[in-house]
C-alpha cells in the first residue's frame, strides 16, 4: 500500500508529542484491518484526569475573558493547521480506525469545518434586551460560557466528533477535558498536538487517554468543576452518564444510539433511493449513529429495489482502508465482528434468507461481508438492535400509515430516512416521523450549520449550528436599576 508513509511520519510525530503524558501503565492501539499493534499510549488514571480538570479550571476565566475575536484567531489557525496536514490525518485515522481513506479524510476536513464555523458563530453569541416592566429599570440577558467542560467521545468519528464539540465549546469561552475512546486516540493526540502549534494556552483543551473509561468519565461527572458533559456514544452509558451527573446536576449533551428507518414509497426514483441507501447503511461500514438500520419498502417497488440494492452493493469493494480502492472497510474489532455474526446468524437461524453475504469476509479478521437479509421476523434480535455493521434487513410494507407506526415503534429517534416524490407525502411523512433528523430524498450529512441530535432514548441536545453552541452557554439575567 503507497500511501502509508505520511501516517508513519504523523505516527512518530505525534507519539514524541504524547510523549508529556506520563502514566505508569499504556495500552495498545491496534490496526483493525491487519491486527497489528500501531502504538502504546498512556493510560491514564482518576489522578490524571483531576489533574486536566484543574487545569482546565485553572485557564478558563483567561479563555472566557479573550473577546470572541481573540479566540477566532487562534481557532482558524487550528482549522488551517488541519487542513495543511488533512492527507497525513486522514491515513493516521485509517490506520486505527478502518474507514476507507477518502472518507477519512473526509472526516478529517469535514471535523475541521466545526472549527472554522464555530470560530465566527461565537462572534454572534448576541444577548437580549428586554423591554422592561418599569420605568426605572432595565432588563438584560447575556450569555456566558458554561465553564469547565468534560467530553467523552465514540471511536466511529474519531475526529470530528471531538471538533463538534470542542469547537462550539472554545467558541463560547470553555476549556475542556476530553476522554477519546480507547480503539482511536491518535486522532484526539494528534488534534491536540496542531492545537499546540495554533497557539492556544495551556489548559484550554486536555486529553486524558484511558484504557478504562468508567474510571476516568466517573471523574469528569462528579467533579463539582465540571459543569457539563458532552458524549457522544451508546445508549447504555449515556443513561449511566446521565445518572452519574445527576449529583452536581450538570448541563448534558447526549447523542446516542440510533435505529434508523429507510423507507421507499412506490413513487420513489428507485436508483436515487438505492444510492441513498448505500450511503445511509454502508458509510464507514455501517458504523454510524445515523446508518438505517431498517429498510421499508413499499411491496410494488419491493423487488426492483432489492435487486438494483443487490447489484449496487456487489460492486463495492470490500478491503484494508488505506487502499484507495476499498469501498468498505473492517468493523473496529472484535467484539463488533462477533457481534455483527451473532445478529446475522440469529435472523438466519430463526429462518431469514440472505440475498447477499451472511458471514464473515473471505479477508477474515474483523471484516464482515455486505449482507442484504429478507424474511425478517420481530422474534429476531436484529429487528430491534442497533446492527452497527454492512448488514441491510429489508421488509414490505403497503400503506403510509402502516409504515409511519413501524418505524416509530422504537425508543430510538436519532435520524430517519424516506424516498418518495409526491409533495403531500413528503410533508405528511417528515412530520409523523418522530425523530431528530429527517431526511426526505436525501441522506443526513452532518454539517457544522445544521443542528444534530435525537429525540427520545437517542439523545438531548444538539451539536453544531447556532443551537449547539448555545448548548455551551449559561444565560444571564441582568437587571439594572437607574
Ligand atoms: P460504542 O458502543 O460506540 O463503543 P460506548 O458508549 O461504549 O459506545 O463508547 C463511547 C465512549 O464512551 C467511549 O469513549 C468509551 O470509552 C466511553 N465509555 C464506555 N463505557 C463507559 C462507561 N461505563 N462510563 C463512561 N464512559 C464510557
Amino acid at each position: 500500500i503507497k500511501i502509508a508513509p505520511l501516517a508513519a511520519d504523523i505516527l512518530t510525530e505525534v507519539l514524541a508529542f504524547a510523549g508529556r503524558y506520563k502514566a505508569q501503565k499504556t495500552f495498545a492501539v491496534y490496526n483493525p484491518a491487519t491486527g497489528a499493534k500501531i502504538a502504546d499510549v498512556a493510560d491514564m488514571t482518576a489522578a490524571d484526569c483531576e489533574a486536566a480538570i484543574a487545569a482546565a479550571s485553572a485557564a478558563f476565566p483567561a479563555w472566557a475573558r479573550k473577546t470572541a475575536i481573540e479566540r477566532a484567531a487562534i481557532m482558524r489557525r487550528w482549522h488551517g493547521l488541519i487542513y495543511e496536514r488533512k492527507d497525513a490525518l486522514g491515513q493516521l485515522l485509517t490506520l486505527e480506525q478502518g474507514k476507507p481513506i477518502t472518507e477519512a479524510t473526509g472526516e478529517v476536513t469535514f471535523g475541521a469545518n466545526f472549527i472554522e464555523w464555530f470560530a465566527e458563530e461565537g462572534k454572534r453569541l448576541y444577548g437580549d434586551v428586554i423591554p422592561s416592566h418599569a420605568p426605572d429599570k432595565r432588563c438584560l440577558v447575556i450569555k456566558q460560557p458554561v465553564g469547565v467542560v468534560g467530553a467523552i467521545t465514540p471511536w466511529n468519528f474519531p475526529s470530528a466528533m471531538i471538533t463538534r464539540k470542542v469547537a462550539p465549546a472554545l467558541a463560547a469561552g470553555c476549556t475542556i477535558v476530553i476522554k477519546p475512546a480507547e480503539d482511536t486516540p491518535l486522532s484526539a493526540l494528534v488534534l491536540a498536538m496542531l492545537a499546540e502549534q495554533a497557539g492556544f494556552p495551556d489548559g484550554v483543551i486536555n486529553i486524558v487517554t484511558a484504557s478504562s473509561a468508567p474510571e476516568v468519565a466517573g471523574v469528569l461527572t462528579s467533579h463539582p468543576d465540571v459543569r457539563k458533559i458532552s458524549f457522544t456514544g451508546s445508549t447504555r452509558v449515556g443513561k449511566l452518564l446521565m445518572q452519574q451527573c445527576a449529583g452536581t446536576l450538570k448541563k448534558l449533551s447526549l447523542e446516542l444510539g440510533g435505529n434508523a428507518p429507510f423507507i421507499v414509497f412506490d413513487d420513489a426514483d428507485l436508483d436515487a433511493a438505492v444510492a441513498g441507501a448505500i450511503a445511509a447503511k454502508l458509510r464507514n461500514a455501517g458504523q454510524t449513529c445515523v446508518s438505517a438500520n431498517r429498510f421499508y419498502v413499499q411491496k410494488s417497488v419491493a423487488a426492483e429495489f432489492a435487486k438494483r440494492l443487490k447489484a449496487a452493493v456487489e460492486a463495492l469493494p470490500v478491503g484494508d482502508g488505506l487502499d484507495g480502492n476499498t469501498r468498505i472497510g473492517p468493523l473496529i474489532n472484535t467484539a463488533a465482528i462477533d457481534k455483527v455474526s451473532g445478529l446475522v446468524k440469529d435472523a438466519l437461524d430463526k429462518g431469514a434468507t440472505a440475498e447477499l453475504g451472511g458471514a464473515r469476509h473471505d479477508r477474515g479478521g474483523n471484516f464482515y461481508a455486505p449482507t442484504i437479509l429478507t424474511g425478517i421476523t420481530p422474534d429476531m434480535e436484529l429487528a430491534t438492535a442497533e446492527i452497527f455493521g454492512p448488514v441491510a434487513p429489508l421488509y414490505e410494507f403497503e400503506t403510509e400509515d402502516e409504515v409511519i407506526k413501524l418505524a416509530n415503534d422504537t425508543p430510538y429517534g436519532l435520524a430517519a430516512y424516506f424516498w418518495a416524490r409526491d409533495i403531500g407525502r413528503i410533508f405528511r411523512v417528515a412530520e409523523a416521523l418522530e425523530y431528530g433528523m429527517v431526511g426526505a430524498n436525501e441522506v443526513l450529512s452532518s454539517n457544522p450549520a445544521t443542528p444534530f441530535g435525537g429525540v427520545k432514548e437517542s439523545g438531548v441536545g444538539r451539536e453544531g449550528s447556532r443551537y449547539g453552541l448555545e448548548d455551551f452557554t449559561e444565560i444571564k439575567y441582568l437587571a439594572i436599576g437607574l
